[in-house]
This record gives structure tokens, C-alpha cells and sequence, in this order.
């Protein structure tokens, strides 16, 4: 499993295209942020379906900066978006916000701080599903950042 991981990262190809956005961590963009990563991703020639899933997948890492990282407080998002020559899309989603007390933890399915809202603790297992690969590096005070990748183009591993 681990060994496989490695092995997609590793094996990345050449970088052909690359973007960073700031924006500021309120809900109305993430609809602004799941725009522009389609744009940015419809170069990669992706299926429909490959289009929905990254989109999907940046919400959510999104939303999670905008609810739980600035906590009544303003604060700025950081998305970059890469792009490779094997049409793979990288994608980081940065903020500064009050970070992941523990991440392998915030990480299982159905795990929410938030118990009695309308959160489900299942944003991580959404961006999962919907990527190859997904890395969060987290400090408490200082902030996460949520790394997404995923082969587009419809092609077979
Ligand atoms: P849902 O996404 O289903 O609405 P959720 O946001 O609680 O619910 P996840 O997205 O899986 O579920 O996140 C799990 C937990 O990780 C959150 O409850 C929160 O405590 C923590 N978390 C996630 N992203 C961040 C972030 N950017 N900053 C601080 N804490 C975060
Ligand atoms: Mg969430």
C-alpha cells in the first residue's frame, strides 16, 4: 500500500503548468476556488467525471480551511495548482489557520470536531476517493496544508 504510494509520487513527469491564487477564507469561495481548478484542469483533457471529482475534492479542503482553520476570525487561502506532463494535476490547498491537533486522526472517516452541526467528519474521505493522493502537513498555531493528486486524461494506470 505504502510502497505504491511512493511510487505514483515518485514517478511524476515534467511540470508544464502552474498557478497560485490567494483568497480570502470565506465560504463564498469555495464555489470561487472549484471554478477556477476546473478551468485550470480542462487543459489536461479530463473526463467529466475526472472534472467533478477534482472539483469536489478541492471543496472540501476548501470548506475544512474556511470552517475550521480561522475559526471567527478573517484569514487568507493559498491554492497552487500544478500540472504535469503525464497529466497529472497537483493541487494545495494552504492556511494559516489553528492547524490539526492530529491528523491521522482527523483523517478516519466520520471523525469531526464539530459533533452536532451539520459537519459528518467525511471531507477527508470525500477527497480520498475522489483523488490518487492525498498529503496533509498540519502544525498546531500555524496553519495546514492539504496536497491533492490526480492522473487525469482518462488514462489507465
Ligand atoms: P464534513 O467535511 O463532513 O463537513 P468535517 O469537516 O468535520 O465534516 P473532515 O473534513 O473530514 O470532517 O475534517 C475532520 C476534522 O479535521 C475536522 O472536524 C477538523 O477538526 C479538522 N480539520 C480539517 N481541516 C482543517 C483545517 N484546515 N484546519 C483545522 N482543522 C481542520
Ligand atoms: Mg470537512
Amino acid at each position: 500500500m505504502e510502497l505504491t504510494k511512493q511510487k505514483k509520487t515518485a514517478k511524476r513527469g515534467v511540470k508544464t503548468n502552474e498557478l497560485t491564487i490567494k483568497l480570502p477564507a470565506i465560504s463564498e469561495n469555495e464555489a470561487v476556488a472549484r471554478a477556477i481548478v476546473g478551468a485550470f484542469a480542462a487543459r489536461l483533457d479530463p473526463t467529466l467525471e475526472e472534472l467533478a471529482d477534482i472539483r469536489c475534492a478541492v471543496s472540501e479542503a476548501v470548506t475544512n480551511s474556511v470552517v475550521h482553520a480561522y475559526k471567527e476570525r478573517e484569514g487568507s487561502l493559498y491554492i497552487t495548482m500544478r500540472s504535469y506532463d503525464d497529466k497529472t494535476l497537483k493541487i494545495t490547498v494552504k492556511d494559516t489557520g489553528k492547524g490539526i491537533e492530529n491528523v491521522k486522526r482527523a483523517m478516519e472517516p466520520m471523525f469531526t470536531t464539530e459533533s452536532g452541526t451539520e459537519r459528518s467528519g467525511m471531507g477527508f474521505a470525500v477527497m480520498q476517493s475522489f483523488t490518487d493522493d492525498v498529503r496533509v502537513r498540519s502544525a498546531l498555531g500555524k496553519g495546514t496544508t492539504v496536497t491533492l493528486t490526480k492522473r487525469m486524461g482518462g488514462t489507465e494506470e
